[in-house]
């Protein structure tokens, strides 16, 4: 079955905070339907487009935060595959964005980008288990419709406004002992490659090709469409818990993180304790859940709360342990809310999960460099896996996320001192948040970088799809 949703759904604008969501999303370039070729242009000159909300207050041609300013103003947004074809041959340098929630100049080009916000068909097989979605979905758009037809995706991350193609293509996770970040589910891509030709790779057939493409940094082609696997739909419930010592963490670390289905743990970094856990219990058929009022003696929390000291918790999904689906529970942030705290920026850092516990008291001894700049750390766990470029690349993985105030002066002198002590446990920054690790030590980390740098050069020998942010963490050294 196919479904075409235009791009936002109406009902989506409709729920959200309209200024929000022009902030968060690519309509600025649906924007300009007509010529197809959308120049950021300020608000206040962009055409409207049909079914969109109005373009009061959007933004100009930059990231979801705020903190990047794209290098160039010339966006393409092709209405179908041929005519992406048509600016890829077109194009001598380009680079395809999303819905720009990364942090970094990952998706920057200073000369093309294209929006694939027109590709947003969604189109269940029932028989294969699997769903073919179209570059320009959200998650926040795609869940709601497999849902509807009995179906579930494994995992999302802590909100629902990004695009399947950006999360997967920066290994964007969820949470989880035994799950994969969210580009494990996928099982076929649809990529158009440098000389505008349309490359199909699939798992089962492909392996070391498909290996090197998923997580493909925007660096071997634009991705059209992307096949996932699916699951029965289930019921999740989300319980909060306050004050957990990390004495408690040291002696029980699996057993915390293994005490749901997706479990975050949230601090300050002071007084050595998570201020909240966050645990998404996944429920059987008919399950009722009666969530305890103790967890390694923290105490359950009895309101709902926001990840942040002193945020409403209106904008998140629903705690206190009441069951709802899975695509309202995984993520920590509805979709018509904006997620987090709106202004901040963002790091994280991937290590062995069996030195976990060493790594957070690591970063402990900087608590008070880095509490004043911060509004919040998470902590999560993501399955190994076997895509080349993934941060959790064959690693069982203990993300160390920093969401920070957006003070980059500062945060930028603190990130060298967090590298320094996450050395030791050879960290991976997210591929799509703030760090400052020198390039050859990132290369030195992905084990599988010589074999993705010659797939890139066979399937893009100039360097078409390359921007200054490839070039440096991958090419330079
Ligand atoms: C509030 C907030 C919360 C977040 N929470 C999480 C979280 O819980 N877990 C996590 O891991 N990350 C998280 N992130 C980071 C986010 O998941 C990544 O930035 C992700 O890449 C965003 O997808 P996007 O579509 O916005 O990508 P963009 O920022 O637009 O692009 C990212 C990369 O994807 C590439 N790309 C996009 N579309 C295509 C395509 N069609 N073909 C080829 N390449 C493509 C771009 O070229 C670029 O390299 C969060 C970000 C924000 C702002």
């Amino acid at each position: 079955m196919l479904f075409q949703h235009p791009s936002p759904p109406v009902e989506v604008i409709a729920e959200m905070n309209k200024r929000e969501f022009l902030k968060s999303s690519g309509a600025f370039v649906a924007g300009s339907i007509a010529s197809r070729f959308a120049p950021a242009q300020p608000a206040s000159q962009q055409p409207h487009a049909q079914g969109a909300a109005t373009p009061q207050g959007a933004a100009t041609h930059e990231n979801w935060a705020g903190n990047i300013h794209y290098s160039t103003e010339h966006v393409h947004t092709p209405a179908n595959l041929d005519e992406l074809r048509d600016v890829v041959k077109k194009c001598s340098k380009l680079r395809a964005i999303g819905s720009r929630h990364s942090f970094n100049r990952i998706a920057d080009s200073n000369q093309n980008q294209v929006s694939l916000a027109n590709l947003n068909a969604i189109e269940i097989d029932e028989h294969a288990r699997t769903v073919m979605v179209g570059a320009g979905v959200r998650y926040g758009q795609l869940a709601p419709v497999i849902d509807a037809k009995g179906y579930a995706l494994h995992n999302l991350a802590s909100l629902p406004h990004i695009s399947v193609a950006g999360a997967i293509a920066t290994a964007t996770h969820g949470s989880g002992l035994h799950n994969g970040n969210l580009a494990t589910p996928v099982r076929a891509l649809e990529i158009v490659t440098a000389t505008g030709d349309v490359l199909h790779l699939s798992r089962d057939r492909d392996r070391d090709q498909f290996a090197a493409a998923v997580v493909g940094l925007g660096a071997v082609g634009i991705v059209t469409r992307v096949t996932l696997d699916l699951q029965p739909t289930f019921q999740v419930a989300q319980t909060v818990y306050q004050n957990l010592s990390f004495s408690e963490l040291e002696r029980n670390f699996d057993g915390i993180f293994g005490a749901g289905y997706s479990v975050s743990l949230f601090t300050d970094w002071q007084n050595h304790r998570a201020t909240q856990v966050w645990i998404k219990r996944r429920l059987a058929a008919g399950e009722t859940h009666n969530p305890a009022p103790d967890f390694y003696n923290a105490k359950r929390a009895t309101e709902k709360l926001h990840p942040i000291a002193g945020h409403p918790a209106e904008s998140c999904t629903e705690q206190l342990g009441i069951p709802g689906p899975w695509y309202q529970r995984l993520p920590h942030f509805k979709m018509e809310f904006t997620p987090s705290s709106g202004r901040e920026l963002q790091t994280e850092y991937f290590v062995p999960r069996e030195h976990g516990y060493e790594a957070i008291l690591a970063v402990e001894k900087l608590k008070d460099k880095i509490t004043r700049h911060l509004f919040v750390t998470e902590l999560r766990t993501i399955a190994a896996d076997g895509l080349w470029m993934s941060t959790a690349y064959q690693r069982d993985s203990l993300a160390i996320h920093f969401t920070w105030k957006p003070e980059w002066d500062i945060v930028k002198q603190i990130l060298p001192q967090i590298e320094a002590q996450l050395k030791p446990f050879a960290p991976r920054p997210h591929w799509a948040k703030l760090f400052t690790i020198p390039p050859q030590q990132i290369q030195s980390e992905y084990t599988r970088l010589p074999e993705f740098k010659a797939f890139l050069n066979r399937h893009d020998p100039t360097g078409k799809f390359r921007n200054e942010f490839l070039q440096t963490n991958l090419f330079a050294g």
